[in-house]
């Protein structure tokens, strides 16, 4: 009998990575999906493949290596990729002194003094600007076209694709679908979002992660020639991510903006503005942990972003075409990934949190590394 194929379970970045990575790798790949396309956190998010976000080490190691494969697979797969870099943008005291400490630690960053960083990027807001740092390896992708256009790409390499087929549970060597049907495995990977409540859920709260629901938002396409330089962002997001906790300021910094934003604290609300090849920008987000959160979206918290965001960008067309959700899940106790391994030959890839799409090829590349270790 030949031997069974590598399984994966779901559609999104971290299920495509896996199936990509295994098939030219040279395994036989059936994915399943139980949606007629993605529709998961991985075509809700801005887009930003975000080494600067992860903590020096092997996380940024893995992080710069998601930039490289994403450009790689993009170019051969005909998917837009843009690596434009990041601007952290300091409008207070304390959140300079941070970016001179974040600065120090690499020669690769840029520290800008404010006329600089108005000259170059217009598109900032000058009004108590101090300066900004300027990181090159920032890229943007944008994840509704990307995501299935991928999907088509591990299809074009010979991934078999299963949409709209729930797998419902998982025996010894074999998964169960929706409809009954039963596939072997000799591998499986499980990378199915958000799910926390049909596949080995015991074992996911025991893993101690938890969903964090996201408010976005688009805007019209800008008009023709307005560049924003880079990808955007300032004080609210030097305390929101792992590779500025080391800084000695950032708590400094933390404090002052608990105490000046108290609402943007309340709903973890910074400020991301990436523009993508149509002209539009994707903006958010907030972050609300929960595992029954109610449907309702927060009017007064797209107001907190969009506030937060005049304080930095000036757009020259600032209305909203749209606006979404996206959940993830997250962990609990500060880990920025979650790998299970129920059973054995089965792999569980969970809680990514904000770093998913930056993060999801390196680690499909350890996954498939430990197989043929
Ligand atoms: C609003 C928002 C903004 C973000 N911004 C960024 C960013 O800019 N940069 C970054 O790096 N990361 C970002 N992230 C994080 C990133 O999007 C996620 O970490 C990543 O998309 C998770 O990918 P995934 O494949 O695990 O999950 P998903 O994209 O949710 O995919 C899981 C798939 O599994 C399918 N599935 C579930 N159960 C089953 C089943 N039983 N059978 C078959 N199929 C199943 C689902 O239908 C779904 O399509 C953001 C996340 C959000 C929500």
């Amino acid at each position: 009998m030949p031997q069974a194929p590598v399984v994966i379970i779901g559609s999104g970045i971290i299920g495509l990575a896996h199936a990509i990575t295994a098939r030219e790798a040279g395994f036989a790949v059936m994915l399943f999906e139980r949606d007629a396309r993605a529709l998961g956190a991985s075509v809700r998010n801005f887009g930003t493949l975000w080494p600067i976000g992860c903590e020096f080490g092997p996380e940024r190691d893995q992080a710069l290596l998601g930039v490289q494969r994403w450009k790689e697979v993009a170019a051969r797969a005909g998917i837009w990729t843009k690596t434009q870099g990041s601007l952290s943008l300091a409008y207070r005291e304390e959140a300079w002194a941070v970016l001179h400490q974040f600065a120090a630690r690499h020669p690769v960053f840029e520290l800008l003094e404010a006329p600089e960083v108005r000259h170059r990027f217009p598109a900032s807001n000058p009004e108590n600007l101090r300066g900004a740092l300027y990181s090159p390896h920032e890229t943007v992708v944008h994840p509704p076209s990307a995501i299935p256009a991928l999907a088509g790409h591990a299809e074009s390499l010979g991934v078999e694709l299963h949409f709209a087929t729930q797998v419902v549970r998982v025996h010894d060597d074999a998964v169960e679908t929706s409809d009954g049907r039963s596939f072997r495995f000799d591998r499986l990977v499980i990378a199915a979002g958000e799910e926390m409540r049909l596949l080995f859920p015991a074992e996911l709260a025991e893993a101690r992660v938890q969903k964090c629901r996201l408010q976005m938002m688009r805007t019209v396409p800008q008009p023709e020639g307005f560049d924003l330089g880079a990808i955007l962002v300032s004080d609210l997001t030097l305390c929101h991510y792992p590779a500025f906790r080391d800084c000695p300021g950032t708590e400094a910094l933390r404090k002052r903006l608990e105490s000046e934003l108290p609402g943007h604290h309340q709903w973890g609300v910074h400020v991301i503005a990436a523009q993508h090849h149509d002209g539009t920008l994707t903006l958010g987000d907030s972050h609300e942990y929960g595992n029954d959160l109610p449907p309702e979206s927060r009017p007064e918290v797209d107001e907190l972003i969009l506030g937060a965001l005049r304080d930095f960008v000036q757009l020259p067309d600032p209305r909203i075409a749209s606006r979404w959700q996206g959940t993830y899940l997250k962990s609990m106790i500060g880990q920025t990934q979650v790998v299970l391994h129920p059973r054995e030959r089965v792999t569980m890839v969970t809680a990514m949190g904000g770093l998913g799409m930056t993060l999801g090829w390196g680690l499909a590349e350890k996954t498939i590394a430990s197989w043929n270790a």
